[in-house]
């Protein structure tokens, strides 16, 4: 069997762009929530599980204090589960889960998947249970709570961790966003450059080339750039490098793999 990719959007988020890019504050931006299926020999991973559908019939009381400030552009058609049903794949089917980290808008779905392995770092388990003030209300805790006993492979921060040892996925820590963030590469047999898929280690374009950065959702500033180095590192020596939250390039992305 061939590796397949499939990216999809967990709907979309309208955001005070300035928290992204330190700038245009006050200027209204809507951007993708990137998750992925990708279809490998060994088992279905799932990359990052978007924003959850259990929310919609009472985002106020799901979400609490989380989507403040945020405009949720959402349907259950554009959560996960449906997504994965549109490409034949069942929430059963799932091996594996990544989790870039445990924010709101990447851990949505966690709870569909309570029989796959969720494959975290430590770090972030630890770190999204009990956040410092400033980023409590990043995580959701509804997203979590019933996520407990579930498996978890909480790898070490530093180290690159070859999903399946034959260099196909491989997870980056890239912490500074958040502690235990990382980022994925995907080798794909039949596509010409690896993929790196940063997610919210560097939301746009403007992060990886100018470097304004905001402390609205920092965890440690140290640490982003340290991030962005080894992502600019990757771009110069082939990757194609996939920005977690920038609209402008997402349609063309995804058009490669629909
Ligand atoms: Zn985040």
């Amino acid at each position: 069997m061939k590796m397949r990719f499939h990216p999809f959007t967990s709907g979309t988020l309208v955001v005070n762009k300035g928290t992204l890019d330190n700038t245009n504050w006050g200027v209204k931006y809507e951007h993708p929530n990137p998750m992925f299926a990708i279809r490998h020999p060994k088992g279905v991973v799932v990359f990052d599980t978007g924003m959850n559908h259990r929310a919609l019939a009472d985002p106020g009381g799901w979400w609490g204090k989380s989507s403040a400030g945020i405009e949720v552009r959402l349907t259950e058609g554009d959560c996960l589960p449906a997504q994965l049903e549109k490409v034949g794949i069942g929430v059963d089917e799932v091996k594996y889960v990544v989790m870039s980290h445990l924010h709101m808008d990447h851990s949505g779905e966690m709870l569909s998947f309570p029989d796959a392995t969720f494959v975290v770092r430590q770090s972030e388990l630890s770190y999204a249970w009990w956040p410092a003030r400033n980023q409590r209300y990043t995580y959701c805790f509804n997203d979590l709570v019933g996520t407990r006993e579930f498996a978890f492979l909480g790898i070490a921060d530093g180290v690159d961790f070859d999903l399946f040892g034959d260099g196909s996925l491989v997870l980056v820590h890239t912490p500074g966003h958040t502690p235990g963030h990382q980022s994925l590469v995907v080798a794909l047999p039949d596509y010409d450059n690896p993929i790196l898929l940063c997610q919210d280690a560097c939301y746009m374009r403007t992060n990886f080339e100018r470097n304004p950065y905001s402390l609205n959702l920092m965890w440690n500033a140290e640490k982003w750039f340290q991030s962005i180095e080894r992502i600019r590192y990757l771009a110069g020596i082939g990757h194609e490098i996939w920005f977690g939250h920038e609209m402008e390039s997402w349609d063309g992305l995804i058009k490669k793999f629909a």
